[in-house]
């Protein structure tokens, strides 16, 4: 006898999904990635289920996954310049290559007692955990207040004797833009020091653009290249591509432990017992989409960008952030009359989702867009929506937070914040009830706003806390 009948519990999980963002038709744009292929999920749902009890700790018991895994990092390599001294690994996602490289460039330097790394301020917060986890000082360089790229030269002056790598964006998650990886590159090698491209997110699309300059093993210095697969390579989650530029290099990345009475533990990621399923999904993908495939992909996701580009240009009180060069639009206010959290709420009632990014300093607070190749032949939909939705926001005008309300704020200290505090601004935000989230997260998103980067870390750690049992 079993308690609930598979019928039964797939009806349930169809019903929970029910309640999700869309995932697929190009209305999220943020956190999914929709090909629009038909008959891509099937296969990789297919693939997944055939290798998903497979455990890729043991490459000799499953020669299966060591196959697949030498075929999609030969894939990556390929397509971003390596050569046949071009290793990697198949890491669960971005922030895990991201960790890698950071505690292989770490441990490749024990000589170096507090090490840090230089990395522009608008790297993403995954080397800021890598840091974190691994005790290795962040030095966050400011970028181009303009063009949000990196500065080469602040960076090439902040490295020093305590510098265990150097990291830029190809690009940056944040404003879309590309990093000047040669300038960079140059500095790192003459310090001898290793030098990350984070790919993560442009690595599959970059290739296929107009204009963009090298930035990947072509470029003398680079090091290593973290490109995700779970994003523009349009694989279900739960795979990314960490490539080292040799053997050399990806040693110190491995770990092994031969210090206890079971098995010798052999890791080549931060994970040991893995899933055959996301790397078998990701190779069935890879292998079926292929070259002239992706690039296709890449050319429709670019030109909706462009065309988005241009259209919101248009759009009276809007602006485009920086000159990204990728499929990422930051979109910016450009008037104060009206706030973007509230364009977010306006769109979220057209069925888009746009993510809202806080102010950070030479970066306003922006509307993210992650534009992908399902956009295609929907921008002018998605532009007379954006258009009634800042018009809808100037008619609402900014979001009023009482004064009281943002001294409170202004008093709380991040690490002695108490339940009381935190449920105060809960209330403030509406958010007393037992429903969840507001329907329209703009005042929630102006309180956030208020608060200093540290505080807001802390509430919504807080908050996280109280979501999950
Ligand atoms: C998405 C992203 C990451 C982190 O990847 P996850 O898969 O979310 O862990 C790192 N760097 C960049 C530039 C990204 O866009």
């Amino acid at each position: 006898m079993t308690d609930v009948s598979a019928d039964g519990v797939l009806a349930e999980l169809r019903a929970l999904r029910a309640g999700d963002l869309p995932t697929h038709g190009g209305r999220t744009l943020a956190y999914v990635y929709d090909s629009a292929l038909p008959g891509l999920d099937e296969l990789a749902a297919s693939a997944h289920a055939l290798a998903a009890s497979v455990n890729g700790l043991d490459p000799t018991a499953f020669p299966s996954l060591l196959r697949l895994e030498n075929d999609v990092v030969r894939t990556a390599a390929r397509l971003l310049g390596g050569d046949d001294r071009t290793v990697g690994t198949v890491t669960s996602g971005g922030t895990e290559s991201c960790l890698l490289a950071v505690v292989a460039a770490r441990d490749a330097r024990p000589d170096v007692e507090r090490p840090s790394m230089v990395l522009p301020e608008t790297a993403h917060a995954a080397f800021h955990k890598a840091g974190h986890y691994f005790g290795v000082r962040v030095v966050a360089v400011p970028v181009d207040p303009v063009t949000f790229q990196a500065d080469a030269a602040a960076m090439a002056a902040a490295i020093d004797s305590s510098t265990v790598l150097v990291v830029a964006s190809a690009p940056s998650y944040a404003h879309g833009v590309v990093d000047p990886i040669a300038d960079i590159a140059a500095a790192a090698a003459a310090h001898g020091v290793r030098f990350h491209v984070d790919a993560c997110i442009g690595g599959w699309v970059l290739p296929h653009g107009p204009d963009v300059p090298p930035f990947d093993f072509s470029v003398p210095g680079v090091t290593s290249i973290s490109v995700d697969l779970h994003k523009y390579a349009y694989c279900p989650k739960g795979t990314s591509v960490l490539l080292h530029a040799s053997a050399d290099l990806r040693r110190s990345q491995y770990f092994a432990s031969a210090a206890w009475p079971g098995y010798t533990m052999l890791n080549s990621t931060t994970q040991s017992t893995r899933s055959g399923g996301p790397l078998a999904a990701a190779w069935a993908v890879l292998r079926h989409i292929g070259d002239d495939g992706y690039r296709s992909l890449a050319l429709r996701a670019l030109e909706s960008t462009r065309v988005l580009r241009e259209g919101i240009a248009e759009i009276d009180g809007l602006r485009v952030l920086g000159a990204p060069s990728s499929t990422l639009l930051a979109v910016a206010a450009s008037r104060d009359d009206f706030d973007v959290f509230t364009v977010a709420d306006e769109m979220k009632a057209r069925n888009w989702y746009v993510q809202p990014q806080f102010a950070y300093r030479s970066s306003p607070a922006n509307l993210h867009l992650t534009v992908t190749a399902a956009n295609h032949g929907q921008e002018s939909e998605l532009l007379a929506d954006l258009r009634a939705s800042v018009k809808a926001a100037v008619e609402a005008g900014p979001v009023a937070v009482a004064p009281e309300v943002l001294e409170f704020i202004g008093g709380l200290e991040p690490d002695s914040l108490t339940p009381e505090e935190f449920g105060g601004l809960l209330a403030a935000a509406g958010m007393t009830g037992d429903t969840g989230l507001p329907e329209r997260m703009a005042t929630v998103n102006t309180l956030l706003a208020a608060a200093r980067p540290a505080l807001r870390e802390r509430l919504l750690v807080e908050f996280l806390g109280a979501l999950y049992s």
